[in-house]
């Protein structure tokens, strides 16, 4: 299927929890009682100490993406083999950003295949002088580039994408539904893949 995917970054690969969180960014888990060693230097939000012990993924900066969502966006890329990949988040309107977005891909390590560290570039971005309600910004795109609508994944936590009125009965089936304070996460990759495959 010559799929189009539509990507967004804060709340999806990275996510959001409020400072009072009591779950581990990186790895959901409860902040409590050997856990409860809450936060790194370097980051506002919640670490525990089991995952600051590990020290995977480098916690270096508030820009690190948790690998449990850059795995689960490796599953669904290479499930879904997509024929463009777009970025729909407001990091499309920065060149470093957009530059950040590589580099992490680009240090992604995993036992699968590896479908990350081979982009080299995201050029396609939703439009970049207009924001306004996500869902409307992605289905300009699709109708611009005149795109099937059963060809579109949306991987947002803008609940605009599955609740807008106007746009909800063409593309809210056709969502990736993310928590923001969570991410994107392997369930819910599953749970979409076999929800399309069935239809
Ligand atoms: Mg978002």
């Amino acid at each position: 299927m010559p799929y189009s995917i539509f990507l967004d970054i804060d709340g999806v690969l990275l996510p959001h929890p409020p400072l009072t969180s009591q779950t581990c960014t990186l790895c959901t888990l409860p902040l409590l009682g050997s856990r409860a060693n809450t936060t790194l230097e370097s980051s506002p939000y919640p670490v525990c100490e089991s995952c600051c012990l590990k020290n995977e993924i480098g916690f270096e900066d508030h820009f690190t993406f948790p690998k449990r969502c850059l795995e689960a966006l490796n599953r669904l890329l290479f499930t879904l083999q997509p024929h463009n990949l777009i970025l729909s988040s407001t990091w499309r309107c920065d060149s470093s950003a957009l530059d950040n977005i590589i580099q992490q891909f680009s240090e992604f390590k995993t036992n699968n295949t590896n479908i990350l560290s081979s982009i080299e570039d995201i050029p396609l971005t939703t439009n970049k002088e207009y924001h306004y309600i996500r869902q409307q910004e992605i289905h300009a795109y699709v109708k611009d580039q005149n795109l099937n609508y059963d060809d579109i994944v949306i991987i947002d936590d803008d609940e605009s994408c599955w609740t807008d009125e106007m746009f909800k009965p063409v593309l809210g089936e056709r969502c990736v539904k993310c928590d923001s304070q969570k991410g994107l996460e392997m369930s819910t990759v599953v749970e979409f893949i076999e929800r399309i495959n069935k239809s």
